[in-house]
């Protein structure tokens, strides 16, 4: 049974798309099945994946308004597969903007992503859901769909705040409508140990959230940044940097987290 994760944090720009891309890298090469959800408009997690968005068929949105399945939306990647990372990837675009509204007046509409996501279930090890930067009805697509989230956060003044939006949500969706739900870490990123401010923030964050703070850290690396441009994740990009180097420890953390659950 595939293990399914949302990353989201409703704060843009925090690094949700770097940590799905480069976990599902990560994880693919250390041998699990990985179906790679883009559940925001933007569709840069599909671009990320050497994927053309304007030139999808088939997207996630078919699949949220029931005329396609999974099975048939996914496709594959062949930058990826000549990197050895290998993952599934379910695409979005621009049209996803429009799901929101198709959705208001459909029963269960919350839970489409969940039933859509039942059906491939046997294909992977791994379902991660890279979500848009809102607590919107794809974001409640997401939660509602999995069994964990990740929440890539930098260590700056206000992230504290902000993730207490994010863990109310987080615990409504938990009490009214996936009782699986829970979160499964915070992830530094971007992370520069040369700014006291950081190590400060990171120091308070392992005080309130204990052992949900994953030990990996992912430093600020420019090739992870550059990676997107090329149309595959830093971990294909430039193997032997920081960035890769840290997502393919993190990736070997949520297996090892993941045998405990
Ligand atoms: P949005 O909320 O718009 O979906 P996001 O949370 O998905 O944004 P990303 O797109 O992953 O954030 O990252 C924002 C920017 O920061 C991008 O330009 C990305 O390349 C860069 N970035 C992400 N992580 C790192 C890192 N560890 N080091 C350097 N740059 C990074
Ligand atoms: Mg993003």
């Amino acid at each position: 049974m595939a293990k399914i994760f949302c990353v989201a944090n409703q704060k843009g720009g925090v690094g949700k798309t770097t940590t799905t891309v480069n976990l599902a890298a990560g994880l693919a090469k250390v041998g699990q099945r990985v179906l790679m959800v883009d559940l925001d408009p933007q569709g840069n997690a599909t671009m990320g994946s050497g994927v053309d968005k304007r030139k999808l068929a088939l997207t996630i949105y078919d699949v949220l308004l029931e005329s396609a399945s999974v099975a048939e939306a996914r496709v594959k990647s062949d930058k990826l597969i000549e990197g050895g990372c290998g993952y599934d990837i379910l695409g979005a675009n621009r049209e996803l903007a429009g799901a929101e509204v198709e959705l208001v007046d459909v029963e269960r509409r919350e839970k489409r992503l969940k039933l859509a996501l039942a059906e491939v279930d046997q294909d992977y090890d791994f379902i991660l859901i890279d979500c848009p930067p809102s607590l919107s009805m794809l974001t409640l697509n997401g939660l509602c769909s999995a069994h964990g989230v990740i929440v890539p956060m930098q260590c700056e003044y206000f992230a504290l705040e902000g993730l207490t939006d994010l863990v109310n949500t987080i615990k409504q969706v938990h009490a009214n409508l996936n009782k699986d739900l829970a979160i499964i870490g915070l992830l530094r990123v971007m992370f520069d140990p040369r700014i006291t401010l950081q190590q400060q923030v990171s120091e308070q964050l392992k005080q309130y959230y204990g052992d949900k703070v994953f030990d990996t850290v992912i430093p600020r690396n420019v090739r992870l940044a550059e990676a997107p441009s090329y149309g595959v994740p830093g971990v294909v990009f430039d193997p032997s940097s920081k960035g890769a180097q840290a997502y393919v420890a993190f990736a070997q953390e949520m297996v090892e987290r993941i045998e405990k659950m």
